[in-house]
């Protein structure tokens, strides 16, 4: 099956480098981006006029915490993944199954944190929900594992490991080893910054800690919810080179300072978002598309910055093949634009005001996930369509 889209009027590539294009059609084929801008030769089973509206990747959303597939006892709600991929998100990357009904985090084992990584990769993790690429069992440390416990989770496809239970203060040799051995099998470290968290026994962690742990994510570091000093957060951007995330958990004020930093620095490659959702902030289908909206209307950055710092940066802190729209590349992307009585005229100008989009469309793979309305946003004054056209040229230019 190949699909073109065609009559688009504005193309943002996920990449923090150049986040805009001019690409005005795209084809796909068999899941993956095949061409931008295919010539007059190539032919579609389907095409899809975008009515010069924009493409954009699926938002990866760096931050969730999912327990068994569409339901969360957080919340005491189910489908929350479903209603995610309505509000634009494709990815997400689970930052814990921590809310596991039960889950005694004062007696955590290392068999037990191992044990449920184990099974809930090879359960939650497994399964596309609703077409969300849902990447769960992900490991939280505790002291006392050994070489073997991180042996099981590779071969389990653990991808991913967090600290935030782990006693930081005092456990530094281990930590580091930890640390490598995560590295030594591809695995991904997140550590939880700023106070105590709805939990009330996660650990409290600021620039020193930081500054010698070198995680590969610091997860939101503007709050989650509570925040770092705002002299940890400055020096843990000015002195420190790994990934920094923001979270729809955090404060807003501090979002504001870190922003600004990173882009005075020009290190915005270095920021990356997720909700922190499910939990004690809520279930928030649309909480991928407000952080864009806070980073471009009130922290300064461009509509096209703050899309890539979604998508592009959010999947290459966690090890993930996408969010960049280029050829070879996964097929998942989304069809947007302006909700009638919104400012600007475009995408880009109306999320540079702080304006919501709305979503017609989103791809995982290729396939169309969501067809012609999101239920979670406005629709788009101008929504994508489909033509009825089974065979045709698709240089898009007709
Ligand atoms: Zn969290």
């Amino acid at each position: 099956m190949r699909t073109l889209v065609r009559t688009i009027g504005e193309f943002f590539t996920g990449d923090i480098a150049a986040p805009m294009a001019p690409v005005r059609s795209l084809l796909i084929e068999d899941g993956i981006i095949r061409t931008l801008d295919p010539g007059s030769g190539e032919t579609a089973e389907r095409v899809l006029d975008a009515a010069g509206g924009a493409v954009l990747p699926g938002l990866v959303d760096g931050h969730v915490h999912p327990v068994f597939g569409e339901w969360t006892p957080t919340q005491d709600a189910i489908g929350w993944i479903g209603n995610y991929l309505h509000g634009g998100t494709t990815t997400m990357v689970s930052a814990g199954e921590l809310h596991t009904p039960g889950l005694d985090y004062a007696n955590l084992t290392p068999d037990l944190v191992t044990s449920l990584a184990e099974v809930t990769r090879a359960t939650t993790g497994r399964m596309r929900w609703s077409g969300v690429k849902l990447h769960a069992g992900t490991v939280l440390l505790v002291p006392g594992m050994g070489e073997a416990h991180f042996d099981r989770l590779a071969r389990a496809g653990v991808g991913h490991a967090k600290f935030i239970f782990y006693p930081l203060a005092r456990g530094k040799d281990e930590a580091q080893r930890y640390v490598r051995w995560c590295r030594e099998r591809r695995i991904r470290v997140k550590v939880h910054t700023g106070g105590v968290s709805r939990s009330g026994l996660s650990q409290v962690c600021g620039y020193d800690i930081l500054a010698w742990l070198d995680p590969d994510v610091a997860a939101h570091v503007s709050g989650g919810p509570i925040p770092m000093s705002d002299r940890d957060l400055m020096r843990t951007i000015e002195e420190t080179r790994f990934a920094l995330e923001i979270c729809s958990s955090g404060n807003d004020r501090s979002t504001l300072l870190a922003v600004r930093r990173l882009k005075e620095l020009n290190r915005l490659d270095r920021l990356t978002l997720g909700t922190d959702t499910p939990g004690g902030t809520g279930v928030i289908p649309r909480g991928m598309l407000r952080n864009i909206c806070y980073l471009a209307g009130v922290c300064g950055l461009g509509a096209a910055e703050a899309i890539a710092v979604a998508t592009g940066n959010t999947a290459r802190a966690h090890g993930l093949d996408v969010g960049v729209l280029r050829p070879g590349a996964p097929a998942d992307f989304l069809i947007a634009a302006p909700v009638e009585g919104s400012a600007g005229a475009t995408l880009g100008e109306s999320i540079g005001h702080g304006d919501l989009p709305g979503i017609s469309h989103v791809f995982v793979d290729g396939v169309a996930v969501v067809d012609g309305r999101s239920r979670q946003t406005p629709p788009p004054a101008t929504p994508g369509r489909t033509l009825d056209v089974m065979l045709t040229g698709c240089c898009g230019c007709d």
